[in-house]
């Protein structure tokens, strides 16, 4: 039991990882890569013995809502995009270390229930709770709309 968190030092962390999230930059996600590239010219050093391919081109490739997508990154805006990328990743790890924060405190709170002997909250209170609040139902609420 001594390796687990105390509420406070769940609220805690939780405060210290919305800061951070507050204090995130631009962000997008994607990975970004080089590549070199042959030209259509016959007599070009791209063709040479040995090959000096054109480039380093650099792109981004994401998916967003389950589409592919690739785009080309001038030089110039690389270390910006590195910057953005880097954000992208790091608010998934706070997030994710929110989340698992979030199970581990709802875990505190049933053995606190189970530990004061109390009886759990009425089944139809709890489920009311739970379908209101419940992201999915906040998310498709304005799909709702009358007809
Ligand atoms: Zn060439």
């Amino acid at each position: 039991m001594s390796h687990s968190k105390s509420y406070d030092q769940i609220e805690i962390r939780i405060g210290q990882i919305k800061a951070e999230i507050c204090k995130l930059g631009p962000l997008r996600p994607g990975t970004l890569s080089q590549q070199y590239n042959v030209c259509g010219r016959p007599e070009c050093c791209c063709k040479g013995d040995p090959p000096r391919k054109h480039g380093p081109y650099y792109k981004i490739t994401y998916s967003w809502h389950r589409r592919y997508t690739s785009e080309f990154v001038r030089e110039v805006d690389i270390a910006r995009v590195r910057a953005q990328l880097d954000s992208y990743q790091r608010l998934r790890v706070l997030v994710e270390e929110w989340v698992g924060l979030g199970l581990e405190r709802a875990r505190l709170e049933r053995e606190e229930r189970k530990n004061s002997g109390r009886k759990t909250p009425g089944k139809g209170a709890s489920a009311r709770k739970f379908k209101a609040t419940h992201p999915r139902d906040v998310l498709s609420r304005p799909h709702r709309g009358r007809r």
